[in-house]
């Protein structure tokens, strides 16, 4: 009997959907999910009459499975996989794969890619975005860990995979260790900041503009075919569409408390670490913390009284407009996940290629859009492009658009409107343009407080002092160090 092109562990939606791509691109493919059932359902029924061998035990799976064996995960993030991998090390020989498609912190795949090397096999962890439907029809595939492995892998991983419109799969190899799981990491975290500018756009529209969801269609509709063409905007022209039972528009039927898994926290919470200023990203994360406080909102509402909405413009003139702002704060919003990823790479030494991702999230994945060929186009003109807002390209288009961007934040203000994530990139972006920014005083009160040193203007950088602000604490400095 044929044995296993690849195994695949775990008969969730990603990985059913998944499986059931390889198999349709030709891959025998040998299937095992921990509780037994659902293996015997996939096959009696979505997997009937297909290439596709079930296993009802790890060892199983294992001896179906041609050598070098690919055994590839698609189960919860966190300990599971930790669990799976102990359980595979003594059933595996030299040089078979393991490979974890799901979620997981690239910390975690940078430890187990040592770890499973160490035990004479190989390790790939790899991003896997688009979800149900990406899964079946050809995810974006973001695969990082034992180079030495991607060869063996790369014939299935590029063929189930999606591609652009000239046929270029979106899936690469990313680099060593925990690289590919970090760039679906910032994938997810770009695809936060996506969204809420989006909402934050259409709270405008509703609250300032006082569109109905038609009048949202049309403009998002326009909007899918010119420069912000992309997934979200295209779905989000047809949320305006649908209607509930009694007719109107269900998305404002839906409760106003948004959830989410991590990986948005996860991109902050490196960032943070890193000391990368990723202000657009981590608003996002917190305005769905903040939505999610539905309750506390509501009461709040009663006592903290805000202003009357005041509105002067041109409803239509202000069309244009929100193009503007959320073009120019989606560019912000990618330097800021470019300048992460930068970091992020010289630290590990990953050698992450900014133009080949950009590629890669250009097709299957939920932020895909025609604005990520500027990003590899930036890239293929100067790979070491430090932040993407000194491209030609993003500059001239930032620059123009500023003063929409300036006036929507403006007029939310004043409003009351809750516009975090545009107010981000503009505050990010008077910063970054910034040659002087007050960060002296804080140095002051610091050294006054603390003796905690400061550099001065008129040496060469990395010379500190201390002054006796009040002449009476001492002259002795403390260490001078960044935590
Ligand atoms: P879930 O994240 O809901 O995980 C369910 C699967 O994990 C089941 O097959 C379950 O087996 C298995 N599992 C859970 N714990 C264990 C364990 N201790 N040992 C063995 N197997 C275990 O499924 P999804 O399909 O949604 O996602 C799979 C992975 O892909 C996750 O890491 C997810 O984050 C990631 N992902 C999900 C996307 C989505 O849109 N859903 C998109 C992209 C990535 P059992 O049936 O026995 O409980």
């Amino acid at each position: 009997m044929k044995k296993a092109d690849i195994a695949l562990i775990g008969l969730a939606v990603m990985g059913e959907n998944l499986a059931m791509n390889m198999e349709s691109k030709g891959f025998t493919v040998a299937v095992f999910n921990r509780e037994n059932g659902v293996v015997d359902k996939f096959i009696n029924g979505r997997g009937k009459n297909k290439s596709f061998i079930g296993a009802h035990t790890l060892e199983e799976l294992v001896e179906k499975t041609e050598k070098p064996r690919k055994i590839m995960m698609m189960i919860k993030a966190g300990s599971p996989v930790d669990e799976v991998i102990e359980k595979l090390i003594p059933l595996l020989e030299k040089g078979d794969i393991i490979i974890d498609g799901g979620n997981s912190h690239f910390e975690d795949t940078e430890r187990r890619t040592k770890y499973v090397e160490s035990k004479g096999l190989f390790y790939i962890g790899t991003g896997v975005s688009g979800g149900e439907e990406g899964a079946l029809n050809g995810p974006s595939m973001m695969p990082g860990g034992s180079e030495k492995a991607w060869q063996s892998v790369k014939p299935i991983f590029q063929a189930i995979c999606a591609r652009t419109d000239d046929g270029t799969p979106c899936c690469d190899w990313v680099g060593s260790g925990g690289a590919g799981h970090f760039v679906k990491m910032v994938h997810n975290g770009i695809e936060y900041g996506d969204m809420e500018l989006i909402s934050e756009i259409y709270h405008f529209m509703k609250v300032i503009l006082e569109f109905s969801a038609e009048d949202m269609h049309r403009v998002f509709s326009q909007w899918s075919e010119g420069r912000l063409g992309s997934y979200l905007i295209d779905i989000t022209a047809e949320i305006f569409t649908v209607k509930d039972e009694d007719g109107t528009p269900l998305v404002e039927k839906i409760l106003d408390s948004a959830g989410q898994k991590g990986t948005g926290k996860w991109t902050g919470i490196t960032a943070l670490g890193e000391g990368v200023p990723l202000t657009l990203i981590t608003e996002s994360v917190f305005a769905r913390y903040l939505s999610s406080m539905k309750e506390e909102r509501a009461e709040a509402s009663k006592e903290l009284t805000g202003p009357f909405i005041d509105f002067k413009g041109e409803r239509e003139e202000y069309v244009g407009r929100m193009e503007e702002a959320l073009y120019c704060a989606k560019i912000i919003s990618y330097a800021q996940g470019y300048a992460l990823m930068r970091e992020v790479s010289q630290k590990y030494n990953w050698e992450l290629k900014f133009g080949g991702i950009a590629l890669m999230w250009r097709g299957g994945c939920i932020i895909r859009s025609v604005f990520l060929d500027k990003i590899k186009e930036a890239f293929d003109k100067n790979k070491d492009l430090k932040n993407l807002l000194l491209d030609g390209y993003f500059k001239n288009e930032v620059l123009g658009g500023m003063e929409s961007l300036r006036k929507i934040c403006a007029i939310c203000m004043l409003n009351g409107v809750y516009a975090p994530s545009l107010s981000a990139a503009l505050t990010y972006f008077d910063g970054y343009r910034s040659e002087k920014l007050p960060a002296n005083l804080i140095q002051a009160q610091r050294d006054f407080f603390g003796a905690h040193t400061y550099e001065r203007t008129d040496f060469p950088r990395g010379k500190f002092f201390h002054t006796n602000w009040t002449g009476k604490g001492g002259n002795t400095a403390s260490t001078s160090y960044n935590a």
